[in-house]
């Protein structure tokens, strides 16, 4: 199991620019180090993510990108939604209780039409500017 550091889907400036060189790097070794316990037996098939156990039940986020006035109903972001949560014969709607928040729409919409709301995201990016003032590692869990 790999932890790898990815610059967010939102709040850009976290991470910006990651996996980098040292990345690519770090998880070239972790594959050939996976590989290694493939090939000699050793897989923990027991094993669990780290974390604050016992987790806590997913109870969905707020957060659900929506639409503004300047979509042009491409259907990009209908097409690459990973759960089907915004329908291809009116992309401008979404269904708030399929949406996962992933905020693939808002990477994908070519002209920035998917957005979240304003008040919410700053709640969002004051929270997480908190939480990763330092540089985050990768992690190889095997
Ligand atoms: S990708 Fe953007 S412009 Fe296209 S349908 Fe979605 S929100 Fe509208
Ligand atoms: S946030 Fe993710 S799950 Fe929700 S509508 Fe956008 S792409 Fe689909």
């Amino acid at each position: 199991m790999v932890a790898a550091i990815a610059e967010h889907s939102i709040v850009r400036n976290l991470a910006a620019g990651r996996p980098d060189k040292s990345d690519e790097e770090e998880l070239k070794k972790f594959s050939e180090e996976i590989k290694a316990k493939f090939e000699n037996g050793e897989i923990n098939t027991e094993l669990m993510p780290k974390g604050n156990i016992p987790y806590k039940e997913w109870k969905g986020s707020a957060l659900k990108p929506e639409a503004n006035e300047n979509c042009v109903e491409c259907g990009l972001c209908a097409q690459k939604c990973p759960v089907g949560a915004i329908p291809m014969d009116n992309p401008k709607t979404v269904d708030k209780d399929v949406c996962m928040a992933c905020m693939r729409c808002i990477k994908v919409c070519p002209i920035g039409a998917r957005v979240l709301d304003e008040t919410m995201k700053a709640g969002l990016v004051d929270k997480l500017t908190t939480m990763c003032t330092e540089r985050k590692e990768n992690e190889l869990m095997i």
